[in-house]
């Protein structure tokens, strides 16, 4: 159990590790890479699966870390990432692994990601429209995708959230879509502002569509009520007020950020620490790791880049600074 807590200046505890494994993906999201793609991290540069776990173990035995989520990129391009998932679940089973994945291949991983101790998982999938998913994942696997999702629910992995990036003008036409897809399979839909951190740099404020409006759309046919949670998390949740199965969840990055309850700390592909999805500087860990620092050493680095997290982003304030990485360069 861990003996002290990661607190930063304004009393905030971060106790959620985000961790990326690689900065790789077979899509091309229009809000996350360009359609070329974008320069890889050479294989030397990302953190092994022995350093990941490392880290990990510092996170949750020395500072009490309960949630590990692992992203990218896409993860599940790193070969044998369940015998990561394995290697973090052994530190501790009661560990709260999750992972957010693209799901085109989870027909093939998601029993293997299970049995190595994942236990939740959010599946990203922007619209049920073949031809829009061609154009907003630039991909063309979209049966394949679905197919995982229904690999994840057999697996086991459940509640299965979704995670919709709505965009003016490409998706927000399929809300009370998706909140009707929540309702007969009994999914977490989790519709997500789009945030400036796309590939591309073309992200502007009239493409968000803020959470109320979508709000609004879906409780004309389904009312809602909220769902109370004991601590604050980045989504605002609801249930369905007849009673379905399935709820909803609205993630206000831009239109209200919940930068005030943010209780999460990032780890790059890479190795860099970031305290905040929008910081401009990361803390490296990778040369650390690799120049035989003891984990009290480290441990000391992470409480000192921790203690300085960013009081809040300033999206559509005055002294925005879009960060130099990209979502997929991050880790969402
Ligand atoms: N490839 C995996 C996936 O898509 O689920 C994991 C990495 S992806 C960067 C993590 C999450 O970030 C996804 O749910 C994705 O939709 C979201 N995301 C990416 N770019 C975004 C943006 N500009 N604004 C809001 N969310 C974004
Ligand atoms: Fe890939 Fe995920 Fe970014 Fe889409 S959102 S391009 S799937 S990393």
């Amino acid at each position: 159990m861990g003996t002290a807590t990661l607190r930063d200046s304004y009393g905030r505890i971060a106790d959620d590790l985000r961790i990326s494994i690689t900065d790789r993906c077979n899509f091309r999201c229009i809000y996350c890479m360009p359609a070329e793609g974008l320069k890889w991290l050479k294989r030397d540069d990302l953190l092994r699966f022995e350093e990941i776990t490392r880290l990990a173990r510092i996170f949750v035995q020395k500072y009490g870390v309960r949630t590990i989520r692992i992203t990218g990129g896409e993860p599940l391009v790193r070969i044998k990432v369940e015998e990561l998932v394995g290697m973090i679940n052994e530190l501790d089973p009661t560990l709260d692994i999750t992972m957010t994945t693209n799901g085109v291949l989870l027909r093939d991983k998601a029993q293997a990601l299970k049995d190595a101790g994942l236990k939740r998982i959010n599946i990203s999938l922007d619209t049920l429209n073949m031809q829009r998913f061609h154009e907003m994942a630039r991909s063309d696997q979209f049966d394949r995708t679905m197919d995982g999702i229904d690999a994840a629910r057999e697996a086991g992995l459940w509640p299965i959230k979704l995670n919709m990036v709505v965009m003016k003008g490409h998706n927000d036409d399929e809300v009370v879509d998706f909140a009707r897809l929540a309702r007969d399979k009994g999914y977490e839909v989790r519709f997500i502002e789009y945030m400036p951190l796309d590939g591309d740099g073309t992200w502007t404020n009239e493409q968000v569509v803020p959470s109320r409006r979508i709000q609004e759309q879906i409780e004309d046919l389904f009312p809602l009520v909220p769902v109370n949670d004991a601590r604050p998390g980045p989504a605002t949740r609801f249930k369905f007020a007849d009673g379905a199965q399935g709820g909803l969840g609205f993630i206000s990055s831009v239109s209200q950020a919940f930068c005030t309850t943010c209780n999460r700390v990032r780890l790059t592909a890479e190795g860099g620490l970031r305290t905040c999805l929008f910081s401009l500087q990361e803390t490296p860990l990778r040369e650390l790791l690799r120049s035989g620092a003891s984990d009290e050493h480290i441990g000391q680095v992470i409480e000192t880049a921790v203690w300085r997290k960013e009081e809040g982003h300033l999206i559509n304030k005055p002294g925005f600074i879009k960060p130099a990485k990209s979502m997929s360069q991050i880790g969402g």
